[in-house]
């Protein structure tokens, strides 16, 4: 399994491939620094970044607004982000977290994504290296997760697997 210096990796066979439904842009946690990028990238102040599209924030981290149970920034026609190139650092680990596994700092599926992501299939993933930094920076700035129970991997896989021949029978 592939790893770094600093993280263990552990995907639990299962492999991701984002298919861009936007299922997963509930509103995210978001450091100061991705509320500066926000500003830059929409050029407004910092104010009226907190003003506009911020429900809480205490001068280190916050949380985005919500409209209609998702993310203020999901475009809810097209299921896009509306600030794709400046998204917080949480919306770019997904669908993975930093976790502390047998006693190792450890990049694995969150367990929403575990439980809901329609982009895990069953196989061997492997996690692009850009993963690593956005690992790095979550730690740096929000720490990590305690780890996910196993028996959340085997439902997970169940779950995939059940999908797999629901969509093989409908193709007959
Ligand atoms: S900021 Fe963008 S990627 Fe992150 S939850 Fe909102 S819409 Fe999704
Ligand atoms: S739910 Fe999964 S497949 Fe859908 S956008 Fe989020 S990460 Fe991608």
């Amino acid at each position: 399994m592939k790893s770094n210096k600093k993280f263990d990796v552990y995907l639990g066979g299962i492999a991701y491939h984002c298919i861009k439904c936007g299922f997963c842009c509930d509103a995210p946690t978001v450091t100061k620094k991705d509320l500066a990028n926000i500003a830059g990238y929409l050029k407004i102040p910092f104010v009226e970044v907190l003003k506009r599209y911020v429900k809480f924030f205490n001068g280190y981290i916050g949380e985005l607004k919500e409209i209609k149970g998702k993310c203020i920034f999901l475009d809810q026609k097209t299921k896009k982000c509306k600030i794709y190139k400046v998204r917080p650092l949480v919306c770019r680990l997904r669908p993975y977290s930093v976790q502390l596994r047998n006693g190792k700092l450890t990049l694995t599926y969150d367990v929403w994504f575990l439980r809901y992501c329609r982009g895990l299939y069953l196989g061997e993933g492997r996690v692009d290296e850009e993963y690593f930094r956005y690992a790095e920076l979550v730690l740096k700035y929000l720490g990590f997760e305690e780890s996910v129970d196993e028996e959340e991997f085997i439902k997970a896989k169940e779950r995939l697997l059940e999908e797999s021949l629901k969509y093989r029978k409908n193709r007959g």
